[in-house]
This record gives C-alpha cells, sequence and structure tokens, in this order.
C-alpha cells in the first residue's frame, strides 16, 4: 500500500458538497474582493481562536510581514526568531527592514528557548516571533514575562498550529499580533493561497485593515503606502467551510501521532516528538530525529512512503541571508535539527493499518 506523505483526499471527499455551495454562493454574488465572506470568515476565526479580531490576508508571510508593520518595526530594529523556523518568519523581518536576529530552540521541543532569549536582546531589540514549530505550542508564558519586561511586541507565528495551547490559551491569541497560514498544507488550508493575522487590539487591527488594502479606508483615498495583500472572497468561503471540522481534524492528527508513538518507542536511534507538559500538539508535521536521517528516507522512499524534511538547510545557511555573515556552526542545534529531522506521513483521514504499515517499514530499517 502507498502511503503519501499529505493526501487530501479524506478531507476533501467528506466536505465535497459543502465546498461546492460555497463556490456557488460566491459565483452568484458577483461580489469577488473584501465582502460578505471574507467578513464571516473573520468573525468565525476570530471566535475560535478566542481573539477580538481575526484580518484576512493574501498568505502567511504577509500576515507576519503586516503584523510587524503595525507593530512599527522597520530599518534600524532587531527582530528576535527561531534558528530552526521556515524561512517565511525571516523573510517577514527583513521585508521591514529590521534585522533578523536568530535565537536557539531548545533541543526537546524545537521550540524557542526562553532561557536564551535574554542574552539576544540588545537596545534595538523591537520583538520577539515565537514560532509554534510542527505544531507545538511554544511557552509563551515565558516569552511573554520577557517582552514585556523588555517592553517588546511578540508576534507568533501561528502557521503551523491553529487550535494548539500552552496552559489552555490558544497559540494566536498571545502576541500583540498573530499571523497565520491557510496555505493548502496546513491544518486549516484554504484551496490556494491564504492567511489571517489574529489580535486583540482595536489599533493593530485596524491598521492592518488599511494596509492590506492600499492603505486605504474609503475607496480611491490612500491614508499611507498600503499593499494588496487581500484575502480573497472564494477562499474565505471554502475557509468558512473547513472551519467547522478543523477540531474534528485535529483530534485525528492527534490520533495518528498517539498511533505513531505506540509503534516507535524503542526502535534503533529514533527520537520522537515531545510535548511540553504545558503545551498541547496539533501536529502539523509528525518529526522524528535520527543519524542515518538519509537512509531512512530512501528506505521509505523504496517502499513507497512519503516523507519530507523540514527543513534541510536552517535560514543562517540559506544563500539568500550571505550578506548577514552568519557562519556554519554558529547555530549548532538548528544545524543538527536539520540534517536528524524527518517528517513522517501525517494526514486526516491516515489509519491505524497506515501507521502500522509506516512503523513495520521502519522497524525493518533498523532490524
Ligand atoms: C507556511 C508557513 C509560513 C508562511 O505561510 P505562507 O502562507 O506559505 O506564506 C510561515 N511560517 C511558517 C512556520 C510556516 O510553516
Amino acid at each position: 500500500m502507498k502511503i503519501p506523505f499529505l493526501n487530501f483526499d479524506p478531507m476533501h471527499r467528506a466536505i465535497q458538497t459543502e465546498m461546492a455551495d460555497a463556490f456557488q454562493r460566491v459565483y452568484n454574488s458577483n461580489w469577488l474582493i473584501l465582502g460578505q465572506e471574507v467578513k464571516n470568515f473573520e468573525a468565525a476565526y476570530a471566535q475560535m481562536n478566542q481573539v477580538q479580531h481575526t484580518v484576512g490576508v493574501s498568505n502567511g508571510l504577509d500576515a507576519l510581514f503586516l503584523s510587524l508593520k503595525a507593530c512599527g518595526i522597520g530599518q534600524g530594529d532587531e527582530v528576535i526568531v527561531p534558528s530552526n523556523t521556515y524561512i517565511a518568519t525571516v523573510l517577514a523581518v527583513s521585508y521591514t527592514g529590521a534585522k533578523p536576529v536568530l535565537s536557539e530552540p531548545r533541543t526537546d521541543t524545537y521550540n524557542l528557548n526562553p532561557d536564551l532569549l535574554e542574552q539576544a536582546i540588545t537596545p534595538r531589540t523591537k520583538a520577539i516571533m515565537p514560532v509554534h514549530l510542527y505544531g507545538q505550542a511554544c511557552e509563551m508564558e515565558a516569552i511573554m514575562q520577557i517582552a514585556n519586561r523588555h517592553g517588546l511586541k511578540v508576534i507568533e507565528d501561528n502557521a503551523q498550529a491553529h487550535l494548539a495551547t500552552f496552559n489552555g490559551k490558544l497559540t494566536g491569541s498571545w502576541g500583540h499580533a498573530n499571523g497565520t497560514s491557510f496555505y493548502p498544507g496546513k491544518n486549516l488550508g484554504a484551496l490556494g493561497d491564504a492567511g489571517a493575522v489574529t489580535t486583540n487590539s482595536d489599533e493593530l487591527a485596524d491598521k492592518i485593515r488599511v494596509l492590506r488594502n492600499y492603505g486605504s479606508r474609503v475607496k480611491y483615498e490612500n491614508e499611507v503606502i498600503g499593499y494588496n495583500m487581500r484575502l480573497d472572497e472564494l477562499q474565505a468561503a471554502f475557509l468558512s467551510a473547513k472551519l467547522n471540522h478543523l477540531h474534528g481534524w485535529t483530534e485525528q492528527r492527534r490520533q495518528v501521532a498517539a498511533w505513531y508513538h505506540d509503534a516507535l518507542q524503542g526502535i534503533g536511534d529514533l527520537i520522537l516528538p515531545v510535548t511540553h507538559p504545558a503545551a498541547t500538539h496539533a501536529y502539523h508535521l509528525y518529526v522524528v530525529r535520527t543519524k542515518r536521517r538519509d537512509e531512512l528516507q530512501q528506505h521509505l522512499t523504496a517502499h513507497e512512503i512519503g516523507t519530507l524534511i523540514h527543513y534541510p538547510i536552517p535560514p543562517h545557511l540559506q544563500q539568500a541571508y550571505r550578506h548577514m555573515g552568519w557562519r556554519k556552526g554558529a547555530f549548532p542545534i538548528a544545524e543538527e535539527l536539520a540534517t536528524t529531522c524527518l517528517s513522517l506521513p501525517m494526514w486526516p483521514g491516515m489509519t491505524a493499518e497506515h501507521v502500522a504499515q509506516v512503523a513495520d517499514v521502519i522497524r525493518r530499517f533498523y532490524a
């Protein structure tokens, strides 16, 4: 049995009628940009994420950029980001003209290490961007305390962790303004690019609404130099239909993770995901680690099991950031993760049989 890394089929088949209805509604309305569908989705998502405001935008990267921009971050400022994140977090900082400052993660949860944050803070530091990597909530209590002590903004990168919590409070509801992504492969995915900012600040929400739409509140009147970074009506309609299923899909991801956990316990040198006692995990990805990563990946590929590496090159070693002068060896934990991590198949609708087969193929690799 072939097991893909990601398979939309079980999710999309179950909601085909709702998605077709969503399309028909937008098609018949003849209103395609910033209308009732975006408003409805924003309200539903804000309620789900327990925040005052959601602002729908074009994608996750733009959500992070607009959050930083609305917080007044720009040239001459520094923003702390994890050394092991997806490049979008770092790019969002670069877009503002500010300098990304990398901070190493914990070796167990792979999330920002609060104990290392203060040594990265300088007089120029304006914000911290915790990334809830792979779907696990960061230690937000400690991060918010440090930020408040130093007068810093917090912008969560919640692209991978819809419905994850720390101390019972949802990711995307801690920071001053937070970005999330509805890229198709994310836990809540559109049928194309989409994203959102979540915030409890009336002022930041208002700024972001203006910035996403050409810096305009009234058509053809431009208050500031804004952007075209809007969420489409069509994507908003699809997302509203899918949002009703997010809790169920997240439960299924957690079930798949629990099956993996039982089946992969104590095999070879495999390191399984560890969840902080106060955190919950939304399992966007189920990431294992091994010194024999490339061999194991080849073995799984040969047995028609799809895997990916998140991420093979850490930001500080990317060619795009050569000008920063970041050296190989400068962020050893990020480098170690990049050479040892492997993401196993994970999607709502995966069965116990799928997981048993993946585990069996892995067991045979080590035998
Ligand atoms: C996907 C992702 C983003 C960017 O989202 P896009 O919608 O692809 O722009 C940002 N940060 C993280 C951690 C992501 O996984």
